[in-house]
């Protein structure tokens, strides 16, 4: 226990109040670092393994106090035509663990997305929100992907577990079995995300992982992740006692067409299981690209029109699944 407690890790951010990421009112924590970079992801801020520098030009006042404040000289500031600019080296910054540059900016231009944290510590803040939960509330894990922190994870939701609260977590799949293992006696519900089942290399570009390595993903850059991921979710669906829903991003032009659709249900009917929940793409995590100095390619998918998700949803239902759609789904 005394390990358990000690356990340290990062997250990016902690959110009561949510109604759609399991039964009743819950608190989610979402976890840095993933092992899929899908370019419609709404928390771009979870992708990188370690916190990171989240800057917003529009409130710099270009005094430079973080540039003078870097002990990496990681950050400068530079003519644009007119304007200033100000540029992060941000492989520097990927090994930082000062952070300098944010505690020095006046404006709130710059902050760090992200922090380490213990699991007992963690208990304290979500703990908090316990009141909130009622009878059937508890806490989700999401991310980034909370089993790239396997111990943390692990004891995080054995922690919660022992006091009696409901615990979910929401997965990629795309990580080695052995992250699962000792976690899933801890877990009541489990959302696992598919993406698609097509292992095309036009489908693997868009969210395969330029930037998977053996370490986390457990297989190497060039392969491909959906043969890892459908493994696990086919071994989860067979081991794993408590709910498991399905997930599906509806990306038009990527995922929505009726063969993958087909596929998908097909695989779902082979899993023995039979629920999944539809997420319709928006584009709500716009604005958070440009923070990270990444550009949001994504918007040249259109937002899927509701005659389409409907005829998903029957797509799914003839094959005897049951498909939610959204915020409708019925925890
Ligand atoms: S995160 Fe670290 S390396 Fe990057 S600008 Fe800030 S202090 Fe410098
Ligand atoms: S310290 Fe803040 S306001 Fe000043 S240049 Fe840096 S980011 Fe901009």
């Amino acid at each position: 226990m005394v390990q358990t407690r000690l356990t340290r890790g990062y997250i990016f951010d902690i959110q009561g109040f949510s109604v759609h990421d399991g039964p009743g009112c819950r608190t989610l924590v979402f976890f840095k670092g993933c092992s899929l970079e899908c370019p419609w992801c709404s928390n771009p801020e979870g992708i990188s393994f370690f916190p990171e520098p989240l800057y917003r030009d529009s409130k710099c006042t270009f005094d430079g106090l973080c540039v003078n404040a870097c002990p990496h000289k990681a950050i400068s500031i530079s003519k644009n035509g007119e304007s200033d600019q100000l540029t992060f080296n941000r492989e520097i910054c990927a090994k930082c663990n000062a952070y300098d540059c944010a505690k020095a900016c006046c404006s709130g231009a710059l902050n760090i997305g992200g922090y380490e944290i213990s699991v007992e510590d963690l208990y304290a803040k979500v703990i908090r929100d316990r009141q909130y939960w009622g009878a059937a509330g508890g806490i989700t894990l999401t991310g980034g992907e909370p089993f790239t922190q396997p111990e943390f994870a692990c004891d995080m939701l054995k922690r919660c577990y022992d006091a009696y609260i409901h615990t979910a977590v929401e997965t990629c799949g795309n990580v080695p079995w052995k992250n699962y293992e000792k976690s899933l006696p801890y877990i009541d519900w489990i959302f696992f995300d598919l993406k698609t089942l097509d292992e095309s290399p036009g489908h693997l570009s868009i969210c395969a992982p330029s930037r998977l390595s053996a370490n986390q993903s457990g297989h190497p850059s060039s392969s491909s992740p959906v043969p890892l991921i459908l493994n696990n979710a086919r071994r989860l669906a067979r081991e794993f006692t408590g709910r498991m829903i399905f997930r599906l991003p509806v990306i038009p032009g990527f995922n929505d067409d009726a063969e993958n659709i087909d596929r998908t249900a097909r695989f779902i009917q082979s899993t023995g299981r039979n629920e999944i929940n539809i997420l319709p793409l928006h584009h709500l995590g716009r604005e958070k690209y440009s923070l990270i100095g990444k550009k949001y390619y994504t918007t040249d998918f259109k937002i899927p029109a509701k005659d389409d998700l409907k005829k998903i949803v029957s797509q799914f239902s003839s094959l005897g699944i049951n498909c939610y759609i959204g915020s409708d789904t019925p925890f």
